[in-house]
This record gives structure tokens, sequence and C-alpha cells, in this order.
């Protein structure tokens, strides 16, 4: 029988090194809990970063999509078919946009919006050819093509990977004066902002930024552009983050949850002023949109309505902060987060990191990882309830306290 060690090496030896993991190899997740090949259980505090917002293996989302599985799994967009359609007119109703267009992964998705934008300039807002210009935040996360690795500021990201896309400006996240600044160059098109930093270690911006950045974006003309693909699907206590100022986003950029963590599905929303700018033949995927998707993402988003997802993410990251706040340890800086996507700053302790702490709490039952060396994000799936919450808050504790 093959151990973990065996798992990992093969992995090591036959494929690209471009993860990190956690040393841990997993067979089986239900809910909250993920299993590794020698049947130890584990809460799993990183749900495949926010895809499995739903739990692992969500039973309804499975019947959806065995069911289509079994009947139609792709047709090719060169086609019409039996589902895209129901698909589009749920997910447009669900969110309130008049359009979607559905991709597979978030950075295509982040793409799809970004042409989007330069289409919509040139067509609808006059820019000259060739001259549209977006503003994007430094410590961005949109995903890893080269576009968007263009304007990304962290070189682990970029380096290595040029020459690189021009036409976008970087100013510092949850800085309006920035903003304003920025949005004085008339080419500018559109401002594609994270609600909450995810991978950036879960920034959360100041109160009113959002609501602000949205305003004056409409003061001059320009597509506010928020891409949920990490915060959006409930994980934040609302169903788009930024339902928590009361915006509502020119372009909707989603990904991850929309699958339940069973397939890769992505999708921008718009209306039709912006979507319609795209004719037929000047976008596409092959895969975007096809039925087993389709059906995917309605049972995915319908299981957020019923067990009343946002509801509980947001109760539950009330519970699970207080909890982390209750935690006497020297290694614990802030503590941070909205709903379900909280994080921790690990304050380094003889020669003990971040990564450390994340060892033990694997050792203890817990899966997370660091992003950036001193970060932890806690991020389980949106069904745990509060007995899995509070034993979760005494793993971490106990786990902390081996480096007391
Ligand atoms: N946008 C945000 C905010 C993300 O957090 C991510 C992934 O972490 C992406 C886009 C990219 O998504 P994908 O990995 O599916 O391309």
């Amino acid at each position: 029988m093959m151990t973990s060690q065996d798992y990992i090496a093969r992995e090591d030896k036959y494929g690209a090194h471009n993860y990190h993991p956690l040393p841990v190899v997993l067979d089986k997740g239900e809910g909250v809990f993920v299993w590794d090949v020698e049947g130890k259980r584990y809460y799993d505090f990183l749900s495949a970063y926010s895809a499995v917002n739903q739990g692992h293996v969500h039973p309804a989302i499975l019947k959806a999509m065995i069911e289509q599985a079994s009947k139609l799994t792709l047709t090719s967009r060169a086609f019409y078919n039996s589902v895209l359609g129901e698909y589009e007119e749920f997910a447009t109703k669900f969110f309130g946009y008049e359009k979607i267009l559905p991709m597979n992964s978030g950075a295509e998705a982040d793409e799809t919006a970004i042409k989007l934008a330069r289409k919509w300039g040139y067509k609808v807002k006059g820019v000259p050819d060739n001259e549209a210009k977006i503003v994007v935040c430094e410590n961005n996360f949109h995903g890893r093509t080269t576009t968007i690795v263009s304007f990304s500021t962290d070189p682990s990201s970029f380096k290595d990977y040029g020459p690189f896309t021009p036409g976008f400006i970087q100013i510092p996240y949850d800085d309006l004066g920035a903003l304003e600044a920025a949005l004085r160059d008339p080419n500018v098109v559109a401002f594609l902002v994270e609600p909450i930093q995810g991978e950036a270690g879960v920034m959360v911006p100041s109160e009113g930024y959002l609501k602000n950045a949205f305003r004056m974006c409409k003061e001059k003309n320009v597509l506010f552009m928020a891409d949920e693909v990490q915060t959006g699907i409930a994980r934040t206590g609302k169903l788009l983050a930024c339902e928590h100022e009361g915006v509502r986003p020119d372009v909707l950029i989603l990904g991850k949850a929309l699958s339940g963590g069973f397939y890769p599905i992505s999708a921008v929303l718009a209306d039709n002023d912006i979507m319609l700018t795209i004719a037929p033949g000047e976008h596409g995927s092959t895969f975007g949109g096809n039925p087993i998707a389709a059906k995917v993402a309605i049972a995915s988003l319908q299981v957020i309505i019923d067990e009343k997802l946002a509801e509980n993410a947001e109760k539950m990251g009330e519970i699970f902060r207080n909890g982390l706040k209750g935690i006497n340890s020297d290694m614990i800086g802030i503590i941070r987060g909205k709903g379900l996507l909280n994080a921790m700053v690990v304050t380094p302790k003889n020669g003990k990191v971040a990564w450390d702490v994340c060892m033990a709490m694997r050792d203890n039952g817990l899966l997370a990882k660091p992003t950036h060396d001193h970060i932890i994000r806690f991020a389980p799936p949106l069904v745990i309830n509060e007995e899995q919450v509070k034993e979760a808050i005494e793993i971490i504790k106990k786990s902390l306290s081996l480096f007391e």
C-alpha cells in the first residue's frame, strides 16, 4: 500500500514544481472535513481557496453533476444546448444583472472582464484606439495569465515572465486619493478591485472604501469591476462582499464557489450596455458554460440560498474571530477578516514561523496554509457549525501552545 510519502515523492518526480503543498495527501472529503490516505481526518480551513464554500462533495451538487454527466457533457458553443439558457436566466436573476458570460477559471473571468472593459472603452466611452487603461491595486491577485501577472506587484507572480501587457495603472489598495488621481486620466476605462484582498493576506479595506471608489468611478464614467472570485458567493457573510457597502459593481467577476468545488466554473456578469459590446466571434471558450458546468453552477448557487450560508458565514465568522482573539499566544499578531474569510498574522518566535504553526495544526487535525510567509488564512467551508468552530479553535490553541 502507498503511504503519504510515496504519493508526495511521485508528485515531486513527475509534476512541475509550481506549488509547495503542506505535506498531507488527501483522499476523501465530506462537508467541513477531509481525510488523508492513511484515514486521518482534518478540518479543511482552506476550502480550496474558497471554492468549496458549500462543503466537500455536497450531495445536491453531486446529484446535479451526475445527472447531467450521464446525459450531455459538452456541445461547444457552435450549437445551442438545452441547459445553458436555464443557467443564464438563473444566474442573471440570482445576481441581478442582464447578462452573464460563462468561462472556466477565475483568471479567465478576469481576462474576460479586462477585454470587456477595453471593448466598452473604445465602443462606448470613445477612448482612442489602443489607449485604454485599467486601474488596479498593489498586492492584487487576479490569477496567473500573462496579462494578469503584467500588473501584479508580487515578484513571485511576474518575475521572468516579461515582456508585460501595457495599459494598467497600479495604485495602493484602500487609498481613495490615489484612485482619484488615477481617474484623472481620460483614457481610464475601469477600476479592477478585490473587495477584500484574499491572497494578499485577507486585507480588509477601510469602511467606505468600496462605496466611495464606486462613486468616484461613476463620476468619471469608469467601470467599477469587482473581482469576487474569492470573496463572492457568501464567503464574507453576504452573497457578495460588495453588498457590505451597498455597491453593485458594473462588472462582476465570479469563480471558485460558483462550482461548489466540483468543476472549473467562472463567469462575468454585466448589463447589456456593457456586455453587448462584445459581438459573436470576439471572445469565447470551448468549455465555458458547458451543460455540466451550467447544472453544477445552478445547484451550487441554490445550496447557498437553501442552507442560508451567507448568514451562517456571518455568525460563525464572528464566533471564530472572537475565539482566536481569546487565545493567549504571543505568536498571534493581528486577526482580521469578514464572515468566514479570516487571517491571523503570525509573529515568529524562536525561529518558528507560520509554516511551523500550520504543520502543528495539521498534526492536530486542521489544515490551513500560510499566504506570504507570516499570514495564515482561515476559510473553512461555510457549512461549518458552532460546535465545529469551537473544536477548531481548540485545535489552533493547542497547536500554538506547542511554541510557548
Ligand atoms: N481572482 C481572485 C480574487 C483570486 O483569489 C483568484 C485565485 O485565488 C483568482 C482570481 C484566480 O482564479 P483561478 O485560480 O481559478 O484562475
